[in-house]
Protein backbone atom coordinates (compact mmCIF):
# COMPACT_ATOMS: atom_id res chain seq x y z
CA UNK A 1 0.00 0.00 0.00
CA UNK A 2 3.03 1.95 0.15
CA UNK A 3 3.16 3.31 -3.16
CA UNK A 4 -0.78 4.32 -3.57
CA UNK A 5 -0.89 5.97 -0.33
CA UNK A 6 2.43 7.86 -1.73
CA UNK A 7 0.94 9.09 -4.81
CA UNK A 8 -2.59 9.60 -2.89
CA UNK A 9 -0.39 12.04 -1.04
CA UNK A 10 1.82 13.95 -3.99
CA UNK A 11 -1.23 14.43 -5.26
CA UNK A 12 -3.85 15.70 -2.00
CA UNK A 13 -1.12 16.99 -0.18
CA UNK A 14 1.45 18.12 -2.73
CA UNK A 15 4.87 18.93 -0.94
CA UNK A 16 4.90 18.60 3.10
CA UNK A 17 7.48 21.39 3.91
CA UNK A 18 8.20 21.61 7.83
CA UNK A 19 6.22 24.52 9.27
CA UNK A 20 3.59 24.59 6.37
CA UNK A 21 0.13 23.69 5.84
CA UNK A 22 1.13 20.93 3.77
CA UNK A 23 3.53 19.82 6.41
CA UNK A 24 0.64 19.26 9.16
CA UNK A 25 -1.63 17.60 6.65
CA UNK A 26 0.63 14.77 5.87
CA UNK A 27 1.87 14.72 9.80
CA UNK A 28 -2.15 14.14 10.50
CA UNK A 29 -2.23 11.56 7.16
CA UNK A 30 0.92 9.49 8.89
CA UNK A 31 -0.74 9.03 12.26
CA UNK A 32 -4.30 7.77 10.35
CA UNK A 33 -2.30 5.65 8.58
CA UNK A 34 -0.34 3.79 11.76
CA UNK A 35 -3.86 4.02 13.81
CA UNK A 36 -5.96 2.39 10.28
CA UNK A 37 -3.44 -0.30 10.53
CA UNK A 38 -3.68 -1.25 14.37
CA UNK A 39 0.01 0.16 15.18
CA UNK A 40 0.44 0.81 18.94
CA UNK A 41 1.33 3.22 20.86
CA UNK A 42 0.45 5.83 17.80
CA UNK A 43 1.22 9.50 19.17
CA UNK A 44 2.78 12.92 18.05
CA UNK A 45 6.23 13.72 19.65
CA UNK A 46 6.13 17.25 18.78
CA UNK A 47 9.38 19.90 19.04
CA UNK A 48 9.85 23.47 18.59
CA UNK A 49 11.92 24.63 15.45
CA UNK A 50 12.56 27.52 13.13
CA UNK A 51 10.53 26.74 10.10
CA UNK A 52 11.66 28.55 6.90
CA UNK A 53 9.57 28.94 3.53
CA UNK A 54 10.87 31.03 0.33
CA UNK A 55 9.03 33.96 -0.74
CA UNK A 56 10.66 35.81 -4.31
CA UNK A 57 14.09 35.84 -5.25
CA UNK A 58 16.02 37.95 -8.35
CA UNK A 59 19.06 37.61 -9.47
CA UNK A 60 20.63 40.24 -12.05
CA UNK A 61 24.49 39.21 -13.57
CA UNK A 62 25.93 42.24 -15.68
CA UNK A 63 29.20 42.26 -17.20
CA UNK A 64 30.55 45.23 -19.09
CA UNK A 65 28.34 45.00 -22.59
CA UNK A 66 25.77 42.09 -21.28
CA UNK A 67 23.62 41.29 -18.34
CA UNK A 68 21.04 38.65 -17.64
CA UNK A 69 19.27 36.80 -14.98
CA UNK A 70 19.38 33.17 -14.31
CA UNK A 71 16.64 31.09 -13.06
CA UNK A 72 17.60 30.78 -9.27
CA UNK A 73 16.24 29.44 -5.97
CA UNK A 74 17.21 30.52 -2.42
CA UNK A 75 18.49 28.11 0.03
CA UNK A 76 16.78 27.55 3.22
CA UNK A 77 17.70 29.40 6.34
CA UNK A 78 19.24 32.31 3.60
CA UNK A 79 18.02 35.89 5.48
CA UNK A 80 14.20 37.05 5.62
CA UNK A 81 15.07 40.13 3.60
CA UNK A 82 18.29 40.26 1.58
CA UNK A 83 19.71 42.31 -0.40
CA UNK A 84 23.65 42.37 -2.09
CA UNK A 85 25.29 43.35 -4.89
CA UNK A 86 28.59 42.71 -5.35
CA UNK A 87 31.51 41.58 -7.60
CA UNK A 88 31.68 38.12 -8.50
CA UNK A 89 34.38 35.37 -7.22
CA UNK A 90 35.00 31.93 -8.36
CA UNK A 91 36.13 29.84 -5.75
CA UNK A 92 35.67 26.15 -7.54
CA UNK A 93 34.68 23.85 -4.98
CA UNK A 94 34.72 25.71 -1.96
CA UNK A 95 36.38 23.54 0.27
CA UNK A 96 38.91 25.09 2.84
CA UNK A 97 41.57 24.75 0.30
CA UNK A 98 39.73 26.85 -2.53
CA UNK A 99 39.26 29.33 -0.21
CA UNK A 100 42.18 29.62 1.04
CA UNK A 101 43.75 30.09 -2.04
CA UNK A 102 41.54 33.47 -2.26
CA UNK A 103 41.68 34.62 1.45
CA UNK A 104 42.03 38.27 0.64
CA UNK A 105 39.84 38.56 -1.99
CA UNK A 106 36.72 37.03 -0.76
CA UNK A 107 35.43 39.92 1.58
CA UNK A 108 32.23 41.66 0.19
CA UNK A 109 32.46 39.57 -2.83
CA UNK A 110 29.90 36.82 -4.05
CA UNK A 111 31.53 33.53 -4.16
CA UNK A 112 30.72 31.33 -7.20
CA UNK A 113 30.53 27.72 -5.50
CA UNK A 114 30.19 23.96 -7.02
CA UNK A 115 27.27 22.12 -5.30
CA UNK A 116 29.32 19.13 -6.28
CA UNK A 117 33.17 18.26 -6.48
CA UNK A 118 34.40 19.21 -9.98
CA UNK A 119 38.13 18.49 -11.07
CA UNK A 120 38.86 17.43 -7.64
CA UNK A 121 41.61 15.25 -6.77
CA UNK A 122 40.02 11.48 -6.50
CA UNK A 123 40.89 11.24 -2.49
CA UNK A 124 38.91 14.82 -2.13
CA UNK A 125 35.73 14.56 0.00
CA UNK A 126 32.86 17.16 -0.22
CA UNK A 127 31.48 19.03 2.01
CA UNK A 128 27.60 19.98 2.71
CA UNK A 129 26.25 22.77 1.53
CA UNK A 130 25.39 24.25 4.90
CA UNK A 131 29.22 23.60 5.67
CA UNK A 132 30.32 25.44 2.56
CA UNK A 133 28.30 28.47 3.21
CA UNK A 134 29.78 28.37 6.92
CA UNK A 135 33.28 28.31 5.39
CA UNK A 136 32.22 31.42 3.14
CA UNK A 137 30.66 33.50 6.10
CA UNK A 138 33.38 33.05 8.09
CA UNK A 139 35.71 34.27 5.16
CA UNK A 140 33.80 37.91 4.69
CA UNK A 141 31.82 36.48 1.91
CA UNK A 142 28.54 38.84 0.88
CA UNK A 143 26.59 35.95 -0.48
CA UNK A 144 26.99 32.42 -1.72
CA UNK A 145 26.04 31.42 -5.68
CA UNK A 146 26.04 27.95 -6.05
CA UNK A 147 25.92 25.94 -9.10
CA UNK A 148 24.18 23.06 -9.77
CA UNK A 149 26.18 19.98 -10.94
CA UNK A 150 23.06 17.99 -12.44
CA UNK A 151 22.57 19.34 -16.43
CA UNK A 152 19.31 20.41 -17.78
CA UNK A 153 18.86 23.29 -15.94
CA UNK A 154 17.80 21.78 -12.59
CA UNK A 155 17.92 23.98 -9.74
CA UNK A 156 18.80 22.49 -6.26
CA UNK A 157 17.27 23.66 -2.79
CA UNK A 158 18.08 22.87 0.44
CA UNK A 159 19.21 24.25 4.08
CA UNK A 160 22.20 26.39 3.93
CA UNK A 161 22.24 26.55 7.81
CA UNK A 162 24.74 23.92 10.19
CA UNK A 163 22.36 24.60 12.75
CA UNK A 164 18.33 25.37 11.56
CA UNK A 165 19.36 29.33 12.82
CA UNK A 166 19.10 31.81 10.02
CA UNK A 167 22.50 32.38 8.09
CA UNK A 168 23.96 35.80 8.06
CA UNK A 169 24.47 36.22 4.32
CA UNK A 170 21.68 34.88 1.57
CA UNK A 171 22.64 31.60 -0.15
CA UNK A 172 20.71 30.61 -3.70
CA UNK A 173 21.46 27.98 -6.48
CA UNK A 174 21.80 28.55 -10.29
CA UNK A 175 22.11 25.47 -12.85
CA UNK A 176 24.77 24.37 -14.38
CA UNK A 177 24.26 25.70 -17.68
CA UNK A 178 23.86 29.21 -16.38
CA UNK A 179 27.32 28.55 -13.66
CA UNK A 180 29.48 27.64 -17.10
CA UNK A 181 28.26 31.08 -19.21
CA UNK A 182 29.41 32.70 -16.11
CA UNK A 183 32.42 31.59 -15.60
CA UNK A 184 32.95 32.04 -19.69
CA UNK A 185 32.56 35.59 -19.07
CA UNK A 186 35.00 35.15 -15.85
CA UNK A 187 37.52 33.33 -17.56
CA UNK A 188 37.71 35.80 -20.83
CA UNK A 189 38.38 38.58 -18.09
CA UNK A 190 35.19 40.42 -17.26
CA UNK A 191 34.49 41.56 -14.27
CA UNK A 192 31.05 40.29 -13.38
CA UNK A 193 28.48 42.28 -10.76
CA UNK A 194 25.65 40.18 -9.15
CA UNK A 195 22.57 41.81 -7.63
CA UNK A 196 20.82 39.41 -5.35
CA UNK A 197 17.32 40.25 -3.60
CA UNK A 198 15.54 37.84 -1.78
CA UNK A 199 12.64 37.60 0.71
CA UNK A 200 11.71 34.71 2.61
CA UNK A 201 9.58 33.86 5.67
CA UNK A 202 10.67 32.06 9.33
CA UNK A 203 9.24 31.74 12.28
CA UNK A 204 9.63 29.64 15.31
CA UNK A 205 6.47 26.69 14.88
CA UNK A 206 5.23 23.54 16.18
CA UNK A 207 5.91 20.17 14.02
CA UNK A 208 5.22 17.02 15.40
CA UNK A 209 7.35 13.77 14.98
CA UNK A 210 5.02 10.55 14.71
CA UNK A 211 5.64 7.60 16.17
CA UNK A 212 4.21 3.70 16.50
CA UNK A 213 4.89 0.42 17.84
CA UNK A 214 4.84 -3.13 17.84
CA UNK A 215 5.33 -4.02 21.49
CA UNK A 216 7.76 -6.50 22.05
CA UNK A 217 7.03 -9.69 24.34
CA UNK A 218 9.79 -10.79 26.57
CA UNK A 219 12.42 -8.06 25.70
CA UNK A 220 9.64 -5.84 25.07
CA UNK A 221 11.86 -2.65 27.30
CA UNK A 222 14.12 -2.90 23.66
CA UNK A 223 13.41 -0.89 21.21
CA UNK A 224 14.45 -1.44 17.27
CA UNK A 225 13.82 2.04 16.00
CA UNK A 226 13.24 2.39 12.07
CA UNK A 227 12.74 5.88 11.10
CA UNK A 228 12.77 8.33 8.20
CA UNK A 229 11.77 11.56 7.37
CA UNK A 230 8.21 13.00 6.29
CA UNK A 231 9.02 16.34 5.28
CA UNK A 232 10.43 17.32 2.28
CA UNK A 233 11.64 20.37 0.12
CA UNK A 234 8.40 22.68 -1.51
CA UNK A 235 9.80 22.44 -5.38
CA UNK A 236 7.86 19.23 -5.75
CA UNK A 237 6.71 16.62 -3.87
CA UNK A 238 9.07 14.91 -2.37
CA UNK A 239 8.23 11.70 -3.68
CA UNK A 240 11.98 10.11 -3.33
CA UNK A 241 12.85 12.35 -0.67
CA UNK A 242 11.78 11.11 1.01
CA UNK A 243 8.67 10.06 0.25
CA UNK A 244 10.12 6.13 -0.75
CA UNK A 245 11.55 5.73 2.86
CA UNK A 246 8.53 7.39 4.27
CA UNK A 247 5.81 5.53 2.86
CA UNK A 248 7.66 2.45 2.78
CA UNK A 249 7.60 2.37 6.54
CA UNK A 250 4.57 3.10 7.15
CA UNK A 251 3.53 -0.08 4.81
CA UNK A 252 6.33 -2.13 6.74
CA UNK A 253 4.26 -0.99 9.64
CA UNK A 254 1.23 -1.98 8.43
CA UNK A 255 2.46 -5.49 6.55
CA UNK A 256 4.29 -6.58 9.95
CA UNK A 257 1.04 -5.22 12.32
CA UNK A 258 -0.98 -7.85 9.53
CA UNK A 259 1.13 -10.76 9.87
CA UNK A 260 0.47 -10.75 13.38
CA UNK A 261 4.21 -11.71 14.49
CA UNK A 262 4.91 -11.49 18.07
CA UNK A 263 8.46 -9.63 18.56
CA UNK A 264 10.84 -10.25 21.44
CA UNK A 265 12.20 -6.36 21.18
CA UNK A 266 9.30 -3.39 20.67
CA UNK A 267 9.63 -2.82 16.72
CA UNK A 268 9.44 1.43 16.73
CA UNK A 269 8.48 3.32 13.44
CA UNK A 270 9.34 6.71 13.31
CA UNK A 271 8.57 9.30 10.85
CA UNK A 272 10.34 12.45 11.56
CA UNK A 273 9.42 16.22 10.23
CA UNK A 274 12.10 18.94 9.80
CA UNK A 275 14.92 16.87 9.06
CA UNK A 276 15.33 18.84 5.44
CA UNK A 277 15.57 21.92 7.51
CA UNK A 278 18.57 20.37 9.52
CA UNK A 279 17.61 16.80 11.33
CA UNK A 280 15.55 19.31 13.89
CA UNK A 281 12.55 16.40 14.24
CA UNK A 282 15.39 13.73 15.10
CA UNK A 283 17.21 16.08 16.92
CA UNK A 284 14.41 16.29 19.52
CA UNK A 285 13.68 13.13 19.50
CA UNK A 286 17.34 11.63 21.08
CA UNK A 287 16.78 15.44 23.30
CA UNK A 288 13.60 13.63 24.29
CA UNK A 289 14.65 10.16 24.97
CA UNK A 290 17.80 11.28 26.79
CA UNK A 291 16.15 13.46 29.15
CA UNK A 292 13.56 10.61 30.09
CA UNK A 293 16.19 8.03 30.25
CA UNK A 294 14.96 5.98 27.22
CA UNK A 295 18.23 5.98 25.02
CA UNK A 296 19.86 3.49 26.36
CA UNK A 297 16.54 1.27 26.11
CA UNK A 298 17.06 2.14 21.83
CA UNK A 299 19.28 -0.70 20.77
CA UNK A 300 19.84 0.32 17.60
CA UNK A 301 18.28 2.71 14.87
CA UNK A 302 17.82 1.83 10.64
CA UNK A 303 17.36 5.23 8.65
CA UNK A 304 15.37 5.07 5.78
CA UNK A 305 15.95 8.07 3.92
CA UNK A 306 15.98 7.55 -0.62
CA UNK A 307 16.12 3.80 0.42
CA UNK A 308 14.64 1.70 -2.75
CA UNK A 309 15.22 -1.81 -3.51
CA UNK A 310 17.59 -2.39 -1.26
CA UNK A 311 20.84 -4.96 -1.67
CA UNK A 312 22.42 -5.25 1.89
CA UNK A 313 22.76 -2.69 4.73
CA UNK A 314 25.52 -0.81 6.42
CA UNK A 315 26.08 -0.18 9.75
CA UNK A 316 28.11 2.12 12.06
CA UNK A 317 28.49 0.15 15.42
CA UNK A 318 30.89 -1.01 17.84
CA UNK A 319 32.67 -4.51 17.91
CA UNK A 320 29.75 -7.11 17.28
CA UNK A 321 27.38 -5.10 15.31
CA UNK A 322 29.34 -5.76 11.25
CA UNK A 323 28.64 -9.89 12.30
CA UNK A 324 25.15 -9.24 13.71
CA UNK A 325 24.72 -7.62 10.06
CA UNK A 326 26.40 -10.06 8.40
CA UNK A 327 24.65 -12.82 9.59
CA UNK A 328 20.84 -11.08 9.03
CA UNK A 329 21.58 -10.56 5.47
CA UNK A 330 22.66 -14.61 5.10
CA UNK A 331 19.85 -15.01 6.62
CA UNK A 332 18.06 -13.06 4.04
CA UNK A 333 19.71 -14.59 1.34
CA UNK A 334 18.63 -18.01 2.37
CA UNK A 335 14.53 -16.73 1.39
CA UNK A 336 15.26 -14.98 -1.73
CA UNK A 337 18.91 -14.44 -3.03
CA UNK A 338 17.64 -13.79 -6.80
CA UNK A 339 17.17 -10.44 -5.96
CA UNK A 340 19.30 -9.28 -2.42
CA UNK A 341 22.76 -9.17 -2.54
CA UNK A 342 22.97 -9.13 1.03
CA UNK A 343 25.96 -6.92 0.74
CA UNK A 344 27.34 -5.54 4.37
CA UNK A 345 29.64 -2.75 4.60
CA UNK A 346 30.87 -0.71 7.83
CA UNK A 347 31.31 2.90 7.40
CA UNK A 348 29.73 6.49 8.81
CA UNK A 349 28.10 9.56 6.90
CA UNK A 350 26.38 12.51 7.82
CA UNK A 351 23.38 14.41 7.35
CA UNK A 352 20.11 12.44 7.82
CA UNK A 353 18.03 11.54 10.79
CA UNK A 354 20.45 9.04 11.92
CA UNK A 355 23.43 11.24 12.73
CA UNK A 356 21.69 12.42 16.26
CA UNK A 357 21.57 8.74 16.64
CA UNK A 358 24.54 8.29 16.02
CA UNK A 359 26.18 10.88 17.99
CA UNK A 360 24.57 9.67 20.74
CA UNK A 361 26.28 6.41 20.74
CA UNK A 362 23.43 4.88 19.05
CA UNK A 363 24.28 2.16 16.28
CA UNK A 364 22.82 3.35 13.02
CA UNK A 365 22.30 1.17 10.38
CA UNK A 366 21.33 2.43 6.62
CA UNK A 367 20.28 -0.10 3.42
CA UNK A 368 21.95 0.37 0.50
CA UNK A 369 20.44 1.45 -2.36
CA UNK A 370 21.23 2.56 -6.22
CA UNK A 371 18.22 4.52 -7.43
CA UNK A 372 20.18 5.45 -10.23
CA UNK A 373 20.96 9.52 -11.69
CA UNK A 374 17.51 9.95 -13.19
CA UNK A 375 16.31 10.05 -9.88
CA UNK A 376 19.85 11.06 -7.81
CA UNK A 377 19.75 13.90 -10.63
CA UNK A 378 16.21 15.34 -8.98
CA UNK A 379 17.17 15.63 -5.57
CA UNK A 380 15.98 18.57 -3.71
CA UNK A 381 14.45 19.83 -7.65
CA UNK A 382 11.50 20.82 -8.95
CA UNK A 383 11.13 17.14 -10.64
CA UNK A 384 11.13 15.07 -7.47
CA UNK A 385 7.80 13.89 -8.07
CA UNK A 386 5.88 10.69 -8.34
CA UNK A 387 6.50 9.24 -11.62
CA UNK A 388 10.30 8.93 -10.54
CA UNK A 389 9.14 6.34 -8.01
CA UNK A 390 9.51 2.42 -8.67
CA UNK A 391 6.47 0.63 -6.81
CA UNK A 392 8.48 -2.36 -6.76
CA UNK A 393 11.10 -0.49 -4.93
CA UNK A 394 8.91 0.43 -2.16
CA UNK A 395 7.84 -3.69 -2.07
CA UNK A 396 11.49 -4.51 -1.55
CA UNK A 397 11.75 -2.12 1.08
CA UNK A 398 8.69 -3.89 3.16
CA UNK A 399 9.77 -7.10 2.58
CA UNK A 400 13.76 -6.79 2.95
CA UNK A 401 13.99 -3.64 5.66
CA UNK A 402 10.96 -5.69 7.21
CA UNK A 403 13.11 -9.01 7.59
CA UNK A 404 15.91 -7.05 9.21
CA UNK A 405 14.07 -5.52 11.26
CA UNK A 406 12.11 -9.11 12.97
CA UNK A 407 15.70 -10.79 13.08
CA UNK A 408 17.38 -7.52 15.16
CA UNK A 409 13.81 -7.21 17.23
CA UNK A 410 14.26 -11.36 17.48
CA UNK A 411 18.01 -11.87 18.22
CA UNK A 412 19.03 -13.62 21.52
CA UNK A 413 21.66 -10.20 22.04
CA UNK A 414 22.34 -7.56 20.23
CA UNK A 415 26.00 -5.88 20.39
CA UNK A 416 26.42 -2.82 22.36
CA UNK A 417 26.05 0.84 22.27
CA UNK A 418 29.39 2.97 21.90
CA UNK A 419 31.03 4.47 24.76
CA UNK A 420 32.22 7.92 24.29
CA UNK A 421 35.89 7.47 23.83
CA UNK A 422 35.04 4.62 21.02
CA UNK A 423 32.49 7.01 19.27
CA UNK A 424 35.08 9.73 19.02
CA UNK A 425 37.96 7.29 17.65
CA UNK A 426 36.04 5.93 15.18
CA UNK A 427 34.37 9.34 14.01
CA UNK A 428 38.18 10.59 13.67
CA UNK A 429 38.86 7.06 11.48
CA UNK A 430 35.95 7.86 9.23
CA UNK A 431 37.23 11.66 8.49
CA UNK A 432 34.13 13.21 10.18
CA UNK A 433 35.66 15.42 12.80
CA UNK A 434 36.32 18.18 10.56
CA UNK A 435 32.66 18.23 9.25
CA UNK A 436 31.36 18.04 12.63
CA UNK A 437 33.62 20.64 13.79
CA UNK A 438 32.14 23.14 11.19
CA UNK A 439 28.92 22.16 11.79
CA UNK A 440 29.05 23.23 15.71
CA UNK A 441 28.87 18.87 16.39
CA UNK A 442 32.12 18.16 18.10
CA UNK A 443 31.80 17.67 21.13
CA UNK A 444 35.26 16.18 22.16
ZN1 LIG B 1 16.17 13.00 2.52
Amino acid sequence: MGHPWLVWSAEHIGHRLTGTTHGAKAEVLADSLFRASGLAAVHYAPFRARAWQRDSVGLLLSAADSSFRPACVALAHSPVLASVRGGLLDVGNGLPEDLARSKEHIRGRIVLVNLGLVGAPKEASNLHRSEKTALAIEAGAAAVLFVNNVEGHVLLTGTASVNGDLISIPAACISSEDGALVRRWLAGGKEVVGALNMANESEVVTARNIVAEIQGSDLADEVVLVGGHLDCWDLATGATDNGLGSFSILDMARCLKNCDIKPRRTIRFVLFMGEEQGLLGSKALVEQYRASGELDRIRCMVNMDMTGHPQGFGVMGPSGWKEQIELINTGIRTVDSASFAGRTTTGAWLHSDHQPFMLAGVPVINPHSDLGSHVYGCYHSSCDDIHLVDPQAMLDNVRFVGMLLTALADADTLPAHFTDMALRDRLIQEGLEEKLRIGGDWRW
